[in-house]
């Protein structure tokens, strides 16, 4: 081979290299290290048949119907943050210790980061109704916005139809769809006041009011009492109160409950109880 030949075979070898590394993005590292977790969570689901038994039995009888635990919550929250990159950053950076399924980014493209039968990071200390441990039960979705700004019509439209397959897919049920506000109320005020509950509620996702015209308050209604049905963690009042209030009314601020307030309190109360 000539020298001419081989500088030129040589170059192609070069061209190739860079190509392939393009082609797998600047993800390919973090691919690499999701693949490994998840080949030793299949392991350790492959350890039980002829090996240790849990907890405290004898033995080991595989039974021959089961199929994979389904989430049954989703949680939707905002990013906090400057770009869509920037997420997918954190979320690919060990040291950050958080994650979601999902992120959808401002021109509605949706980033699936983790199979939705695996436990992301997303939830943090927080509950809802007697659930504890929201991540163990729930998919989180991220969606990319500063944390004040309105949510683009691109993104909305893409979690639409996210939650659409996600409500078919695990038969989640049309309360079971809400916000890091709702299991954190004290930490947390995700997704910001102006993200249309009402809108996403109308279509089967959360629950939402009825007309309040002509609703009548019993007497004996307990403000607090209703927070917790819904499914509120109320062991702070104020903050539960402001969490309902962002939500349902489109307000931040007051830390009580108007008339006003306690009738579309009343009227969720009602749809919670059924
Ligand atoms: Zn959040």
């Amino acid at each position: 081979m000539s020298m001419k030949t081989l500088t030129f075979c040589l170059s192609l070898c070069v061209l190739a290299l860079v190509a392939s590394r393009c082609h797998k993005g600047p993800y390919a590292a973090t691919n690499k290290s999701y693949n490994k977790q998840v080949k030793a969570y299949a392991r350790e689901l492959r350890r039980n048949p002829g090996g240790q038994t849990m907890a405290t039995a004898t033995s080991w009888v595989g039974t021959t119907n089961f199929n994979m635990r389904k989430p049954n919550l989703v949680v939707i929250h905002h990013t906090a943050q400057n770009s869509c990159d920037q997420t997918l950053k954190t979320f690919t950076l060990p040291r950050t210790q958080v994650s979601a399924h999902y992120v959808i980014c401002q021109d509605g493209i949706v980033h699936h980061m983790l199979n939705d039968y695996l436990r992301a990071w997303h939830g943090g200390v927080g509950r809802w109704g007697s659930i504890t441990d929201v991540n163990s039960a729930s998919i989180g979705i991220e969606v990319d916005n500063d944390g004040f700004k309105p949510f683009t019509e691109p993104q909305l439209a893409s979690l639409m139809t996210l939650l659409d397959t996600l409500k078919h897919r695990y038969g989640i049920p049309t309360a079971n769809f809400i916000g890091h506000a709702d299991i954190a109320p004290t930490r947390k005020n995700d997704p910001n006041v102006n993200f249309p509950w009402k809108r996403f509620a109308e279509k089967g996702f959360g629950l939402w009011w009825s007309d309040t015209t002509g609703v009548q308050v019993p007497a004996s209604f307990d403000d607090i009492d209703a927070l917790k049905v819904i499914g509120y963690d109320v062991r702070d009042s104020v903050a539960t109160i402001q969490a309902f209030r962002r939500k349902f009314l489109q307000l931040e601020g007051s830390k009580t409950l108007s008339d006003g307030d306690r009738k579309v309190l009343y009227t969720l109360y009602k749809q919670a109880l059924r």
